[in-house]
Parts: structure tokens; C-alpha cells; sequence
């Protein structure tokens, strides 16, 4: 766990740039080369002042947000699975996610509602936005990321049933396109218990507000 707070405070530093290759492989070098062709393409001048540095950070930040990639299910969560009889519905709601449409590279972000029945096994309840965190950095699209997010769930504790509800802003259709500022996507992934007993699901939508 410390390790891997360490590793992503490596990614953030600015001012460290000649971290080359991160644990799944990227070069940052060859990042930044591409990222210095992109400016030069759109008609900017890679060479002036304020954008001399952009390409290193532009690549450091692609890496960043793109570090889901690497995350492995088993240190993720690090033993935090415990045998507990609570068959009650648990819910985390409003985890923050910051995500990469995969169409145009541009950011999506909102919120992520989770919820769980047991069956005989709990997880430590800040795995949960680790899990979302693990498939949210990566290139995505939102109804495939609130799936994997439930499929993994379902996976590594094979609860009763899982709920996950996300939703979100996408700048790829606020800033070009259609322009629709206000427009939120939901997306949601029932499995279990959830999907089959509609007064489950109601209780979980509830449970959040919706
Ligand atoms: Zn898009």
C-alpha cells in the first residue's frame, strides 16, 4: 500500500522527468516525442518557452490517467477480504472517477455508486473506489467501465448480488459536437440478487438518492 502511493507520486512530479518506464511498460520518452509531433501538427511551436516542457508533462499525465492498466486485483486489495455474516445491503456512493473516452481522448468524470449484499465475505470499504479507480484510468467508455466495475466486484467476492450506478459529464460532448452542457450519462450494471428482485434494486436506488 505505501509502495503504491509511492509509485503514483512519482507519476505527478513534474519536475522528475526522466522516469522512463513505468511497471506496465510505457516509455515516456517515446510519449513525449509524440506529444511534441501533436503540437508541432496543430500549428504550434514545440521549441517556444511556455511549451517546451508541455510533451514530458503532457506524457507523465497520460500515464497517470492511464495507470489503470497496471493495477493488479491482488495487491489492490492486499488481504482486505474478511469472512463477516451481514447480509444487509452495503453501499458506497458518490466515488469521484476521472476517465478517458476512448473515442476522443477526452476526459469523462463523475460519480460512482456502489452497492453489495453479502454472502459470507466483506471487503474494507476504501477497496471499493479502488476498484473503480483501477478501471476508470484507462481509455473507456462509461458503459463498459460501471460493468467491469460489477463484474470484478461479483468476482472477487461473489456476494449476493452487486449494484453499480454511474454517472457523468463527457467533454467530448460538451466542448465539441453536439455542445450539450448539462447533459449527464447514467449508466448502471444489476447483477445478482439486484438484477432479479426489482424491490432490491428500488431499495439500492433509494439507498442513493436516485
Ligand atoms: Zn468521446
Amino acid at each position: 500500500m505505501p509502495d503504491k502511493k509511492k509509485e503514483i507520486q512519482v507519476f505527478e512530479d513534474d519536475d522528475d522527468m526522466r522516469v522512463q518506464v513505468n511497471s506496465n511498460g510505457i516509455s515516456l520518452e517515446k510519449l513525449e516525442n509524440n506529444f511534441r509531433s501533436i503540437i508541432a501538427e496543430i500549428g504550434e511551436d514545440p521549441g517556444r518557452e511556455g511549451l517546451i516542457r508541455t510533451p514530458g508533462r503532457v506524457a507523465k499525465a497520460y500515464k497517470f490517467m492511464t495507470k489503470g492498466y497496471s493495477e493488479d486485483i491482488e495487491k489492490l486489495l492486499n488481504g482486505a477480504v474478511f469472512n463477516e455474516h451481514y447480509d444487509e445491503i452495503v453501499i458506497v456512493k458518490d466515488i469521484d472517477f476521472y476517465s478517458l473516452c476512448e473515442h476522443h481522448l477526452l476526459p469523462f468524470y463523475g460519480k460512482c455508486h456502489i452497492g453489495y449484499i453479502p454472502n459470507g465475505k466483506i471487503v474494507g470499504l476504501s477497496k471499493l473506489p479502488r476498484i473503480v479507480e483501477m478501471y476508470s484510468r484507462r481509455l473507456q467508455v462509461q458503459e463498459r467501465m460501471t460493468r467491469e466495475i460489477g463484474d470484478m466486484i461479483n468476482k472477487v467476492l461473489e456476494p449476493k448480488g452487486v449494484a453499480v450506478v454511474s454517472e457523468a459529464r463527457h467533454l467530448c460532448m460538451m466542448m465539441r459536437g453536439v455542445e450539450k452542457q448539462n447533459s449527464i450519462a447514467t449508466t448502471s450494471c444489476m447483477l445478482g440478487r439486484f438484477k432479479s428482485d426489482e424491490k432490491t434494486r428500488s431499495e439500492f436506488l433509494k439507498l442513493i438518492g436516485k
